[in-house]
């Protein structure tokens, strides 16, 4: 940057360093699904995973190296936590996929390959809040990416005092993991429930809905076979976001759901609803009123699903080999100086 003074030059030298992530692996899946897995130091990695559709494409990008948070069916959360990314590690993810898929897609350069960025890769962005609002602001503005705010998502597990701080500070779209209609199994799905039980929350999604870009709040819910997936458990479902339930102390929210089937990895001995379960749970909260999605389950054959994502550093080709997928494993790379 010679458009600035040697001298400051010479300071940012010795106090500043710009350089991409280190790049450990890429894998691309059969559907086209394509997951990167970085270097964060000291034997950590995370994975960023692009999910291609047919107008546009979604990132999901990872906001710290584990999670602290430990739902039991979360690969990440079964790690345990390591670290929070700097705000440079959250937007390096974005601008490694927007110059490698430019590339790969032979964008011009007032097309973008990312228009959708989703904070659900590993960690839980409201516990990493200092480096999150910068790298959300990087992503909204006009002279950087640019990007819409209905069109990047944070995903929270439930961290209401960050959630009230989101929506003064960068208000974007909000994703709530519920799990579970009742704060006893809550409790156990996600534990961060033990500290703000289920009417603190629903409370800071209705205060959230007041600065937000959409006017409902998106409740993700994994689908976990025999657990949280019968009709009673649809029924208490309804009853929680119309302020029915017990739990819900008379705080309705406005509302989409959006379930998961659980995605399965080693040693979290639970099981994925059958594709029936989920279709009969959707249809009762469809009928109660409710937009309801199932989300199609991309790039598992790269173990890229919600989460699969543990970050592992080491070599996987022969088992992606084995895989319908197609795999291509890189030797660690540095990306630039
Ligand atoms: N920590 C944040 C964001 C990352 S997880 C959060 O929990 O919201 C993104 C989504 O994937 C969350 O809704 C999470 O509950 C879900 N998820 C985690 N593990 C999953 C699994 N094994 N199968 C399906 N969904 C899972
Ligand atoms: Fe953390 Fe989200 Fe996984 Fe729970 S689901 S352990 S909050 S990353």
């Amino acid at each position: 940057m010679t458009d600035l003074a040697r001298s400051l030059r010479e300071k940012l030298e010795g106090t500043h360093r710009i350089s991409a992530l280190p790049l450990l692996s890429e894998h691309v899946s059969s559907d086209g699904t394509v997951k990167w897995l970085f270097d964060v130091g000291n034997g950590n990695a995370v994975e960023t995973v692009f999910i291609p559709e047919a107008d546009r494409g979604t990132l999901c990008v990872s906001s710290q190296a584990g999670c602290a948070v430990g739902c039991p069916f979360c690969s990440t959360g079964h790690q345990g936590f390591s670290r929070n990314l700097r705000t440079g590690e959250i937007l390096g993810q974005l601008w490694h996929a927007e110059h490698q898929l430019r590339g790969r897609f032979r964008l011009s350069d007032n097309e973008r390959a990312v228009d959708n960025v989703v904070m659900m890769g590993m960690g839980e962005p409201l516990q990493n809040y200092a480096a999150l609002v910068p790298a959300l602001k990087v992503m909204l503005d006009d002279h950087a990416y640019g990007l819409s705010r209905r069109r990047v998502t944070v995903s929270t597990s439930g961290v209401v005092p960050m959630m009230d701080r989101l929506r003064h500070d960068c208000p974007v779209a909000l994703a709530v993991s519920l799990h579970a209609p009742d704060d006893a199994l809550r409790d156990d799905l996600v534990p961060l429930n033990r500290k703000y039980p289920l009417r603190e929350l629903l409370g800071a999604c209705v205060r959230y809905l007041e600065s937000a870009p959409r006017d409902f709040i998106t409740f993700e819910y994994c689908m976990l076979e025999g657990v949280n997936d019968s009709d009673v458990h649809a029924a208490r479902l309804v009853d929680l976001v119309r302020g029915r339930s017990e739990d819900s102390a008379g705080i309705e929210v406005s509302c989409k759901f959006n379930l998961i089937p659980f995605n399965p990895f080693p040693a979290s001995g639970l099981k994925r609803s059958s594709p029936q379960r989920v279709s009969a749970f959707a249809a009762l909260l469809q009928e109660a009123g409710y937009v309801t999605t199932v989300r199609k389950t991309r790039g598992d054959d790269i173990d890229a699903a919600c989460g699969q994502l543990a970050g592992e550093v080491q070599d996987r080709t022969d088992v992606q080999a084995r895989r319908s997928g197609r795999s291509i494993a890189i030797q660690p790379v540095r990306m630039s100086s």
